[in-house]
């Protein structure tokens, strides 16, 4: 089982989504406590290929895999 973190580093800057594979069925960006971040949706259709953690400037996507 993969998890998907994103920590208070995000900028909400999109990029995720644009880059992830399945992007919009997993992420979706959303206002929290008046700041734009990315928050995960769905992280099932998540393959763990990493792509949005080398995309993300600021560093704030982690995954685990629970395998
Ligand atoms: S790429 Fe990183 S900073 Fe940009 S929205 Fe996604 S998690 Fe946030
Ligand atoms: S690891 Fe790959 S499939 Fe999973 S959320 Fe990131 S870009 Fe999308």
């Amino acid at each position: 089982m993969i998890e998907i973190f994103v920590d208070e580093k995000c900028t909400g800057c999109g990029k995720c989504i644009r880059v992830c594979p399945k992007g919009p069925r997993i992420y979706r960006i959303v206002e929290k406590n008046g700041r734009m971040v990315a928050e995960v949706v769905d992280k099932s259709f998540c393959i763990g290929c990493t792509t949005c953690i080398m995309a993300c400037k600021p560093r704030a996507i982690r995954i685990e895999c629970g395998w």
